[in-house]
């Protein structure tokens, strides 16, 4: 399959490296001591345009591609894996919006968020179920010209700070609706936030309705195709959450890079033992293999085509490679790699996430092999 970034989506990369490393990496040990990402992050994040890169120019967008949005992701994860995080949940509801909603949502909604002047959470997790869409208990009751929804969302990413929310009900029996919420109003409770391993500063946690009411018109599609909401942007989201994994990874192989130059053990620089030159090329090869499938998936989202399986392929390789690549690299760094002092102890816990989050590495499996089984 031929595919190259285009001169446009290499002018995307170039910049969002530049601008990550002047601007955004100032930020970096802030957030993790404080656990928190500060507002002007989300500003700068705002100025490059970063919510609008896969979207039409009509809805507020850049009119740029898909793989331009995921080649930024890359670079952002590069820098702080937090930050690189913060625009996804706002996207997912935008990408969603773009395939099921109607003019009238996409102006009210979408149009904000791809311009970065508003934010959104994606709410489907539950406490009784993380892998198992169809046994989640929220419902949603037609009352009206209104949806009377009751329930308990987990995991809610951004929950605390979004203007909107995407929030799947089941609606009928147990078919599942999507719908697009304006967050805060009455019985919108937003409850405890999670404390994390890694990835300080993603706010993360339960979202409570109670009677909480959603007018028909923000129902995206219609109210039992949420499943199908889910299935399409999950399928995008992975693309997105793998784009993260090769950027953690590639860190960590940098960082493992220049450590070796610098650290002497018998009046040598540890990079001239052949366990480490082995151990850096271990990295090399899988960090390659990673980003080949991560554009390669984007590319092919870029031409219509369907990525239900590739994305679940790429995510499955990039989060195990992340997660592989990390520990090898503090292992190369030895044991001031297990020390607050070097930036590969926060990426080794920063890249656990991706094999747990999104879809889990073995529901990435079943994706898989149910699509070869098809
Ligand atoms: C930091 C963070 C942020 C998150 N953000 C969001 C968010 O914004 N919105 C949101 O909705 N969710 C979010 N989540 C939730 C997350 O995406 C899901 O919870 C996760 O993908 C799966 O949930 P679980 O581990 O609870 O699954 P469980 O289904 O409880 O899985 C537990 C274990 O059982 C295995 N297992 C389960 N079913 C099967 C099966 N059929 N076959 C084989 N093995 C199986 C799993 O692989 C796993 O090892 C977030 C989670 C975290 C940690």
């Amino acid at each position: 399959m031929p595919f190259e970034l285009s001169e446009e989506e290499k002018a995307i990369q170039r910049t969002v490296r530049e601008f990550a490393r002047k601007e955004l990496a100032p930020f970096v040990a802030q957030i993790e001591e404080e656990d928190e990402i500060p507002p002007i992050v989300s500003e700068k994040l705002k100025e490059l345009r970063i919510t609008g890169l896969p979207f039409e120019e009509k809805y507020g967008g850049v009119g740029s591609t898909f793989t331009s949005f995921i080649v930024a992701v890359e670079e952002l994860g590069q820098v702080c894996p937090p930050i690189a995080n913060l625009p996804m949940e706002g996207v997912m509801t935008s990408l969603a919006l773009r395939r099921f909603g109607t003019e009238e949502q996409k102006k009210k909604y979408m149009i904000p968020l791809v311009k970065g002047e508003k934010k959104a959470c994606w709410a489907f997790t539950e406490p009784a179920t993380g892998s198992d869409p169809r046994a989640f208990e929220t419902r949603a009751v037609l009352d009206g010209d209104e949806y009377v929804l009751n329930g308990t969302k987990r995991f809610a990413s951004g929950v605390f700070t979004a203007d909107f929310a995407t929030i799947f009900a089941k609606t009928k029996g147990d078919k599942i609706g999507a719908f697009i919420a304006e967050t805060g109003g009455e019985g919108f409770i937003r409850g405890k936030r999670v404390r994390l391993m890694g990835m300080r500063g993603l706010a993360t946690g339960d979202l409570i309705l109670e009677n909480f009411r959603v007018p028909t018109e923000n129902v995206l599609g219609k109210d039992d195709e949420g499943f199908k909401v889910l299935l399409e942007i999950e399928a995008e989201s992975r693309i997105r959450s793998a784009a993260l994994s090769v950027g953690m990874a590639q860190a960590a192989l940098d960082e493992a890079v220049a450590y070796s130059k610098q650290r002497y053990q018998r009046g040598h620089p540890i990079s001239d033992f052949l366990s480490i030159k082995w151990q850096l090329a271990e990295m090399a090869m899988k960090v390659e293999a990673a980003r080949y499938l991560v554009y390669r998936c984007a590319y092919q989202r870029d031409q219509g085509k369907s990525i239900r399986k590739d994305s679940a392929i790429a995510k499955l390789f990039c989060s195990t490679t992340a997660r592989e690549v990390t520990s090898i690299s503090l292992q190369v760094h030895g044991c001031y790699g297990y020390t607050k002092e070097f930036k590969i102890e926060r990426l080794y816990r920063d890249a656990k996430l991706n094999e747990v989050a999104g879809g889990n590495a073995d529901i990435q499996r079943v994706i898989i092999a149910n699509e070869l089984l098809q």
